[in-house]
């Protein structure tokens, strides 16, 4: 089934909600496939965001991101990005709609609480970046025939 990066961002982790985040998640039924506690630093960001390479706030994004570690998480489940995503809310938490993770808990487009894929050929990439093969678990799930019509999955 489809794997999605989920990045707990230093900001969540100064305000304790990591717990909260990864609640969400596992509530909504998605299946924690990995996760550990990581520093990143200038190379792996430079790298991730080198969409924004050319933005003035770049250096401003990569300094959020190296204040103190984050928590890299893998979710799978059906259409687990775009699910995923939506639950995320816009990048601006003060344009976040309440009820998603930005909209409940940032008022700011930096500080947004977390990173998620945007798209199923970026997570597959994204996943590759922070995760070894070794570190993605594959397990049985007893809670599928309880999440999904057998005809869903
Ligand atoms: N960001 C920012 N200012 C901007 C755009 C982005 O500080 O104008 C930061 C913000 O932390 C965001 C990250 O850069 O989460 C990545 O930007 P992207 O456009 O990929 O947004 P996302 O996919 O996180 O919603
Ligand atoms: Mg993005």
């Amino acid at each position: 089934m489809e794997k999605t990066l989920v990045i707990i961002k230093p900001c969540a982790l100064q305000r304790a909600l990591t717990g909260e985040v990864i609640k969400r998640f596992e509530q909504k039924g998605l299946r924690l496939a990995g996760i550990k506690m990581m520093q990143l630093d200038d190379r792996i960001l430079r790298e991730h965001y080198a969409h924004l390479a050319e933005r003035p706030f770049f250096q401003r994004i990569k300094d959020s991101m190296m204040i103190t570690p984050v928590i890299v998480t893998c979710w799978e489940g059906k259409d687990a990005v775009k699910v995923v995503r939506a639950m995320t809310g816009s990048t601006n938490g003060r344009d976040a709609v309440p009820g998603t993770i930005r909209g409940d808990f940032s008022l700011s487009v930096q500080e947004n609480i977390i990173h998620t894929s945007d798209s199923v050929e970026t997570a597959a990439v994204e996943l590759a970046r922070f995760f070894s093969d070794d570190e993605i678990f594959a397990y049985n799930y007893q809670s599928l025939p309880f999440l999904y019509a057998n005809d869903e999955i």
